[in-house]
């Protein structure tokens, strides 16, 4: 293995005291489990810590309420010690952009004064948020931005769900006082874990965090309208689908090992065969819920017809999807998109095999907000294209 290609965890530590109120616990991000216990911590009877959770959950995840004293089915007093024990705390925006066709990028700042990107996505059907995991990542695919920026930490639970949260308050997308869950649309409906980072590097975090959003007191999305996408961490797959139960998305972009381990280094580590296996083993598997193969179409690299055939022969027998994502340019990227004619002719061969094959249309490309272009520019500590082109083995 290259030691050049870093492929193991390596997640700085970074004291978290920024924004946070000297003693207060954030209330986000908590599990049913700790939030009951913080309660009775905090002086709630253990009788009641359980309805008290729920009615909590509802207030901050479903009303969008940030203000205990806004909590009008509880009594004064108990509101009053819950605001001086905690806090309903969500990340900062520090800017917020809005491509022509309606996507918008949002710059948080999280504790520390760490920095990551946001980006909701508005079709005709849904609204799809695309979530951080991690700030930056410690993979280095070698044709993604966010794999260019070093200094990494982990996000907390709070901070991923707070993410959500955050865009809620952007599109008002609250349930409105008076009104039950159900009545109006959802303007956030899907989620996404495709933005900074590498989730299944930051499991119980973002376990934590998927299980407030798909809970029915919580976010109350259903598991199928989320989606977690990995570059290949073969040994948290299975828990992925025992512990999360979301869809699946993999990034594969490469059908010989030898390709793959240039782009998407955590191969060496796990290469090709292990990860098509482990995905065969991925419960719930069925034609209803398929796996999502990303598939990448670098120009020259990747997109040849030999590829498309090598690809329909080795994930034969997967219930499958192949989204084919044209190439995101970012400065100083070693490659470049494949032709359309050349996608085109790629998704046409998958197609005819049996697969459904559609090609990403790249969304908010005029604020860099597509796939793969994430990165803040407050750590872009970025490495040169020569750096990158010797670790891709270019
Ligand atoms: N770390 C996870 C999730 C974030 S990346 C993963 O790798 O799966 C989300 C998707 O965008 C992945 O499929 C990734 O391979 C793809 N991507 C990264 N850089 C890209 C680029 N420049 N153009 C198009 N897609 C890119
Ligand atoms: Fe990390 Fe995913 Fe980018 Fe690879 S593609 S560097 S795993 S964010």
């Amino acid at each position: 293995m290259a030691a050049s290609a870093p492929i193991t965890q390596d997640v700085l530590t970074i004291p978290r005291t920024e924004g946070a109120s000297v003693g207060k616990l954030n209330l986000v991000g908590l599990t049913r489990d700790g939030l009951r216990e913080a309660l009775i911590a905090a002086g709630t009877p253990e009788k009641q810590a359980k309805m008290r959770t729920g009615q909590l959950w509802q207030w901050i995840y479903q009303k969008g309420v940030r203000d205990f004293a806004d909590m009008t089915n509880l009594s004064k007093d108990y509101r009053t010690t819950l605001a001086e024990h905690f806090e309903i705390r969500v990340p900062e925006v520090v800017s917020r952009q809005i491509s022509e066709d309606g996507t918008r990028k949002y710059l948080v700042r999280i504790a520390g004064g760490h920095e990551v990107e946001v980006v909701y996505i508005p079709e005709e059907d849904r609204g799809t948020l695309c979530v951080s995991s991690q700030v930056g990542c410690t993979l280095t695919c070698s044709f993604c931005h966010t794999g260019t920026q070093k200094l990494v930490r982990n996000l907390t639970a709070g901070e991923i769900v707070g993410q959500i949260m955050m865009a809620r308050d952007d599109l008002e997308d609250w349930v409105p006082a008076g009104k039950g869950m159900g009545e109006q649309p959802r303007l956030v409906s899907n989620i996404v874990l495709m933005g900074m980072g590498e989730p299944l590097y930051n499991f119980d975090a973002v376990r934590d965090a998927m299980k407030i959003a798909m809970d029915g007191e919580g976010i109350s999305l259903s598991r199928r309208r989320i989606t977690l996408s990995t570059s290949g961490v073969v040994p948290e797959i299975a828990r992925t689908g025992d512990e999360i139960g979301c869809q699946l998305a993999i990034s594969f972009h490469a059908t010989t090992d030898e390709t793959r381990d240039k782009l998407v280094p955590i191969n060496k580590k796990w290469n090709i065969e292990k990860l098509l296996a482990a995905l065969r083993e991925y419960p719930k598997l069925s034609n209803s819920e398929r796996i999502t193969f990303e598939y990448v179409m670098l120009d020259g690299v990747n997109d040849s017809d030999e590829d498309a055939h090598r690809l329909i022969k080795l994930i034969a027998g997967i219930p499958a999807k192949i989204n084919l994502i044209p190439f995101n340019e970012w400065p100083g990227a070693p490659y470049k998109r494949s032709s359309n004619n050349r996608i085109r002719r790629f998704a046409d061969i998958i197609y005819k095999a049996g697969y459904a094959s559609p090609i990403r249309t790249p969304r908010g490309e005029d604020i860099m907000a597509a796939c793969g272009q994430l990165k803040s520019e407050t750590e872009r500590a970025r490495k040169t294209r020569a750096e990158i082109a010797k670790e891709a083995g270019l």
